[in-house]
Formats: structure tokens, sequence, C-alpha cells
């Protein structure tokens, strides 16, 4: 081909190119709209930047009808509870530890806190339940003694969450008659919020607001302890704020 061939053929081509790019202007939107105002837009842009980040929050199909949200996810639990227990490790290092667990609420959380642990430790349980429904924490009934004994040894005692504090405040009371070293507390939750007893604890995996929340040792009605994240039960489901339940 010759010169002025090529420059012919570059020409004929440019001209279609354009051809083309003019009739999609008109027919379909161009590169430049987006349906979305620019605030959606950036959010959009954000979520597909990190695709895990709003999957961690599905509430799985299985459980989107007694479920409203996924309060803790999985991932973020099993982080926080690796901090705790090097934290709580390295405040016992060099004692002879206890662990006193309350039943039932806290299976989970204390199987995962204590295979961290490279101390030396026993363990133990307390039972604890309301005697109905719809009793308060004040008419708490122990169902399981202690049967280790724990006079002037360390104890961690381990509780799956801290609301009003009527629990605590009672085994607390009862431990400290068997004339422990010292006691620490440790839970999983707390809402503070709804706090009437003063009782504190020492290590706290997750402050959270004053909602019903199940899962991850946390039944409802005996129900949704296997779930391994923390969910918000939804209110009709028996979930809401302010409830007095164990
Ligand atoms: P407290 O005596 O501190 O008011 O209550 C502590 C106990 O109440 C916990 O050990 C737990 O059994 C129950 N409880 C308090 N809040 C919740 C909650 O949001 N979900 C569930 N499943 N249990 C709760
Ligand atoms: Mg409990």
């Amino acid at each position: 081909m010759e010169k002025p061939d090529q420059f012919r053929e570059l020409f004929r081509m440019q001209k279609a190119l354009n051809e083309r790019s003019r009739t999609r202007n008109t027919s379909e939107p161009s590169r430049d709209f987006h349906p979305m105002p620019p605030a959606k837009r950036t959010i959009r842009k954000r979520a597909t930047r990190s695709p895990r980040r709003p999957l961690l929050w599905l509430v799985p199909a299985r459980w989107r009808n007694e479920l409203s949200r996924v309060l803790i996810p999985q991932p973020r639990i099993a982080a926080r509870v690796r901090q705790l227990a090097r934290q709580i490790e390295s405040d016992f290092a060099g004692r002879d530890l206890v662990i006193v667990s309350l039943l039932n609420g806290t299976v989970l959380f204390l199987a995962d806190l204590i295979r961290h642990f490279s101390l030396p430790l026993r363990l133990d349980f307390i039972g604890v339940s309301s005697y109905a429904a719809r009793t308060t924490s004040d008419e708490l009934v122990f169902t399981k003694e202690l049967r280790l004994d724990v006079r002037g040894r360390d104890v961690l005692l381990v509780d799956d969450i801290l609301d009003t504090g009527r629990t605590l405040k009672r085994v607390l009371e009862k431990l400290r008659r068997l004339r422990p070293r010292r006691v620490k507390v440790c839970v999983l939750l707390e809402k503070r919020a709804r706090r009437v007893e003063k009782v504190r604890a020492d290590y706290v995996g997750f402050a959270i607001p004053d909602l019903f929340v199940v899962g991850y040792g946390l039944d409802f009605a005996e129900r949704y302890r296997n779930l391994p994240f923390v969910g918000v039960l939804r209110p009709q489901r028996g979930g809401g704020r302010n409830r007095d339940v164990r």
C-alpha cells in the first residue's frame, strides 16, 4: 500500500469509530452518566473495593427470619478472643489459675479462650439459672456448685454477658466467701447502659448497645447457642430492649 492510501484507510477507520461512538451516545447512557447520586456511588465503590466486608454482616439465609442482623461477625470474635487471652495470660503469668465459668452461655467463648492459654490452669463451672422465664436475676438458682477448692488461688470468673450485673454480683459474693487470693472477671459482652449493680469486669470482649443478642453461646429459650456469630434477635421472636431473661 502506498502512503496516500494508508492515510485514506486511517481516515476511514477514524470516521467509522467516531460514527459508532456518536450513535452509541444517543441510544445508551455514556460512561459519564450514573443513575445514582455521587454520595451513593462512593459507598458502592467502597463496598466493591473490599467485597468481604458486607458478607460478614450478612445474616445467613437460614436465620434471616429470626435475626435482624449480625452484630459481631465470627472473625472479629476470634481476633478479640485471641487478644483477651494474651492479656489474661500476661496478667496471670506464673500463677496457678482456676477458671470458673458460668453455665451455659459461656460454652463457646470459654472453649475458644482457654485453647490460647499455655499457663497451667484448672477449670470448673457454676450453674446459674432463673427459676422461670419471667423471674428477675434477684431470684437466681444455683444449678451447679463449684467443686474445686479456690482458697488462696487466682480465679478468673468467665461469663457470657454483663447486663444489669445482678448475676455476677451474686456469684462474686459466693465466690469471695471461699477466700480465693484474687478474682478477676472476664465477659464476652457487656451492656453498660443496663447496669444496676456496682459490678465491673476486668476483661471485656465487646461493649454492645442495649439489644437482645443471641449466638456464640447466648440463647433465647435455649436456642441459638451454636451460632458462630453474635446476632440481634428480631423483636417479634422475643428480642428487643430491656429484657429480663436469662
Ligand atoms: P445480669 O444479671 O447481668 O442482668 O444478666 C446476665 C445474664 O442475663 C447473662 O448471663 C445472660 O444469661 C442474660 N442476658 C442478658 N442480656 C442478654 C442478651 O442480650 N442476650 C441473651 N441471650 N442473654 C442475656
Ligand atoms: Mg449467663
